[in-house]
């Protein structure tokens, strides 16, 4: 028998996620005796310019109806787990709790919070010598609950079921899943393999294009995708944005490596018609043609220094970094051609010759190209990831008259980029 996936449409009441459950079977294997985690999707969080949280985070209502649905089946032992990117100093876990409502809500609900970036690590060998170091409670539940939100992302074209869970890794093999040797689709793949959700729940209240913390647009969307298995799941979430399976690399490898197929055919599609459902949703950002910079490069006509694009090394550490530079560059530019200038930043970027002076963004660009000849003058800065203050000076070291003001100018509209617009209700993300 082939599994089931429900697409059901959300309402905000209890009974629409219950439907939805209902429908695709997801409490099948549920006791009430049984240790239940939620895995919902808080990837980072901002204090100085607070994400906007549509289609980024999980939505806090949709948590807080997942939990009523398990306290009727007579569930007590329910936990909430997350292991958030740490972007900024001091804002981890907790805080993204704290903000999106997550503390009320497990206050009132007699729900525990757990940061997994605390847990003691389980060790995973997923292949000779490559190991996944996930945290324990994660893998010891007796009925986990995957969580995450309808979303294209930058390096891996979508972020569904399978990419939530890398929550649940330990910042090493976080950041391990970016080493060039990794392959980060084929390694991340395997968290699931470990995990093993019993019910994976996708969070399509609103999509997200061209996704990643601050940036990306959000669109309601109004669904909610539910299925014990969690390939079906992606397969369909993924399917409603505009994507097949032959389309997402870490899709195929779990299915290959499992037997099973990639194709959403192959499964049991119930509630709503997917195909009343879809609209694409581009995931990528376009680059110069001679890969020195975004789109808006060529259209303003920015030439001199380069930034060639974020591979897939650039771990989320590193991200807002890339971004910064990105920002600081162009508020550089006086119509002026900029000084000869590389930027790079990831795990495997190489200086390409012709430029004046290479400044290498954090401890893996530094190493990476410690003995590449076509560097004359390096500017390394240090840091896993390097201090914003730090990129700040290495710019204006080599020339460039970079002003933070419209980096801040640009975060703050970012922040409150959906203010006042109808349909992106920030009491969804209250409890
Ligand atoms: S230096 Fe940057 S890319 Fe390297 S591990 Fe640290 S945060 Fe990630």
């Amino acid at each position: 028998m082939t599994s089931v996936v429900a697409l059901g449409k959300y309402a905000p009441d209890t009974d629409a996620l219950k439907k939805t459950i209902e429908l695709a079977g997801g409490f099948g294997r549920l006791k009430s005796t049984d240790r239940v985690m939620i895995k919902p999707n808080l990837v980072a969080w901002d204090d100085q310019y607070p994400i906007a949280p549509f289609g980024v985070y999980t939505t806090t209502r949709l948590v807080e109806d997942l939990v009523l649905c398990l306290k009727e089946f007579g569930c007590s032992k329910i936990s909430i787990g997350e292991g958030s990117v740490v972007i900024k100093k001091g804002m981890g876990t907790m805080a993204a709790y704290e903000g999106l409502g997550y503390t009320a809500l497990a206050k009132k609900y007699g729900v525990t919070l757990v940061d997994l970036n605390e847990s003691e690590a389980e060790v995973f060998e997923y292949q000779d010598g490559m190991e996944l170091h996930i945290a324990r409670e994660a893998v010891e539940q007796d009925f986990f609950i995957n969580f995450p939100v309808l979303k294209t992302h930058g390096q891996t074209k979508v972020s569904l079921g399978l990419k939530n869970l890398k929550g649940c890794l330990k910042l090493k093999s976080k950041r391990h899943c970016h080493n060039p040797d990794s392959n980060l689709e084929y390694a991340f793949s395997h968290i699931a393999d470990y995990v093993k959700p019993a019910l994976t729940l996708v969070d399509g209240i609103y999509a997200l294009e061209k996704g990643a913390l601050h940036f990306g647009n959000a669109f309601r969307k109004d669904i909610v995708i539910a299925s014990t298995d969690i390939l079906a799941a992606d397969l369909a979430a993924a399917r409603t944005i505009g994507y097949s399976g032959d389309d997402i690399d870490h899709i195929r490898h779990y299915a290959e490596r499992h037997g099973r197929s990639w194709n959403l055919g192959d499964y049991t599609c119930v509630g709503e018609p997917i195909a009343d459902h879809v609209k694409p949703l581009k995931w990528d950002w376009s680059w110069t043609p001679e890969n020195t910079g975004p789109g808006i490069f060529s259209k303003m006509g920015i030439t001199g220094t380069a930034l060639p694009k974020y591979d897939e090394t650039l771990c989320s550490g590193c991200s807002p970094i890339a971004n910064l530079s990105n920002i600081l560059v162009l508020s550089a530019f006086k119509g002026q051609p900029l000084p000869s200038v590389e930027i790079l930043n990831g795990k495997k970027m190489q200086a390409r010759t012709g430029y004046e002076k290479t400044v290498l963004l954090g401890n893996c660009m530094i190493k990476a190209n410690k003995e590449n000849e076509n560097i004359r003058d390096a500017v390394p800065v240090k840091g896993c990831p390097p201090a914003e203050d730090d990129v700040v000076k290495a710019l204006q070291s080599v020339g460039l008259d970079v002003n933070i003001l419209a980096y801040y100018g640009y975060m703050k509209q970012q922040s409150e980029k959906y203010d006042g617009k109808e349909g992106y209700d920030k009491g969804l993300f209250t409890a």
